[in-house]
């Protein structure tokens, strides 16, 4: 029997990290939020645990210092990030150190996350600042033109609320699919598979293992230390890759140890735990465009999910949640969203989704960029125009039509000199040899 539930002001679809801090934002201005979540605290396995250096200011926003999150074990400092090839050549990138004085007063270190323990502290700062979380599943969405009127969920509930957030994650996208939203894809469709190992000692950093095999498309593994004797490591490749391992027989624990046997690094913790019980995600990188409409915004990877070696998934995820209350917030007296506000939030989102996949795909995963400047070059390449960008968003933090157009041009430069330099290269024959072959 469908039961009518319309007490709350803002509902949120989703309490992944994006829905959560929605929530927190939402309920801190004073408003009534419900958020519907299927999963209980024994759910799926979340990941993205390797932060950018703009996520802890943004943790800070919610409630959650850096200080407590080490303090509390729900996360390790991360200092530097890693590249190493199959070759042993490795190369390290470190914010320099200019940036922590004035006038730039840039914190040098980030965090790794114990992901389920800062998912768990954030739903705890939700629940005490009055959010109600209702535990299903919304199948289905009611509009009316492109305003949202109602979502149903599985047991029967229909949610009515002025305001909608869609924080839905990239396998749902609940609101794009609604909507039929225009998106750009990038890359391949990719598989992760990933797994946690005891440890001795600490690695201030995340470690990346780049293999750029024969086929040319990069392959990686990742070793990221969530906490002081824990690391979790992963592998992502694309996933025809993968189904044809899967087609040879092999299961999923046969490929993610065949992977991790080619680095001696992992020869140990191979010996040490036989049984290794891997998750596994497959994702798409894609950018939707449009993500708001008069009564709803769409955050984190329902909006755009970048590629998880940009390490920028949690921050996007926590900026959507940050930008899309603000508009919420600001118009809660009206009945629409203003069209401008709208506009940028849409803008922001989608050019800075465009150049994250655009870079990492352009320069690191295909072939052209990699072998020509060899992938250590490659990796500064990327690193360089991403991280000064990223640190340019949180410094500027554009909002108004004025900054937000003109951040847009500059990640639309970087974008378009890669789009140039990759056919530039494709063109002429690899300078450097293809790195990591066997
Ligand atoms: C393999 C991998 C590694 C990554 N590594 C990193 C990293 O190192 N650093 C980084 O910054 N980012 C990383 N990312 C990206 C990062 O994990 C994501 O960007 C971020 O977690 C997205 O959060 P979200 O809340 O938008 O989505 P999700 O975490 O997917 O949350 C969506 C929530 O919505 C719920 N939901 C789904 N459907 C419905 C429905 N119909 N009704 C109600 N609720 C629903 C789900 O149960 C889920 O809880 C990685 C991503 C992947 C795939």
């Amino acid at each position: 029997m469908q039961k009518d539930v319309s007490h709350a002001e803002v509902t949120v679809i989703g309490g992944g990290i994006a829905g959560m801090a929605a929530c927190i934002h939402l309920a801190k201005a004073g408003l009534q939020v419900l958020c519907v979540e299927p999963q209980g605290e024994v759910g799926r396995t979340p990941v993205g645990e390797s932060l950018d250096w703009s996520a802890p200011d943004l943790l800070r926003a919610l409630g959650l210092p850096m200080e407590q999150l080490i303090r509390e074990e729900i996360a390790t400092y991360k200092r530097h990030v890693t590249l190493k090839l199959r070759d042993g050549s490795s190369r390290h990138y470190i914010p320099g150190d200019w940036l922590e004085r004035p006038p730039y007063n840039v914190e040098l270190k980030t965090m790794h996350v114990d992901r389920s323990r800062l998912d768990e502290a954030l739903r705890i700062i939700a629940i005490s600042c009055g959010v109600t979380v209702l535990q299903d599943k919304v199948i289905a969405v009611e509009s009316a033109g492109r305003r949202v009127t109602a979502v149903l969920a599985a047991a029967g509930t229909r949610i009515c609320s002025p305001w909608f957030v869609d924080a839905s994650g990239g396998g749902a996208t609940l609101f794009p699919r609604t909507f039929n939203l225009p998106a750009q894809e990038y890359g391949p469709k990719k598989v992760a598979m990933w797994a946690y190992f005891s440890v001795p000692e600490l690695i201030e950093g995340t470690t990346l293992y780049a293999d750029c095999g024969h086929s040319g498309y990069m392959q990686w593994v990742w070793e990221i230390p969530i906490r002081s004797d824990r690391i979790s490591v992963g592998y992502v490749a694309p996933g025809e890759a993968i189904k044809q391992k899967r087609q040879q027989g092999l299961t999923v624990e046969d490929i993610f140890k065949e992977k991790l046997a080619q680095y001696p690094r992992f020869d140990h913790l191979l010996n040490a735990q036989c049984e290794i019980s891997a998750c596994v995600r497959s994702f798409r990188c894609r950018v939707h465009d449009r993500v708001s409409g008069p009564n709803w915004v769409i955050a984190g990877e329902a909006a755009a999910m970048v590629d998880p070696m940009t390490a920028n998934g949690v921050t996007a995820a926590l900026r959507h949640a940050a930008e899309a209350s603000d508009l919420i917030i600001r118009a809660r007296h009206r009945t629409s969203l203003p069209v401008l506000a709208r506009a940028m939030y849409n803008r922001r989102v989608a050019d800075v989704g465009r150049f994250f996949n655009c870079g990492i795909e352009k320069v690191l995963y295909e072939g052209p960029i990699r072998d020509r400047v060899g992938p250590l070059t490659a990796g500064d390449v990327y690193t360089v125009p991403a991280w000064t960008l990223n640190l340019v968003y949180s410094r500027l933090r554009p909002r108004g039509v004025v900054f937000t157009l003109l951040y847009g041009f500059l990640l639309g430069l970087f974008r378009a000199s890669a789009n140039l330099y990759d056919r530039y290269c494709k063109r002429r024959k690899p300078a450097r040899e293809l790195c990591g072959q066997n």
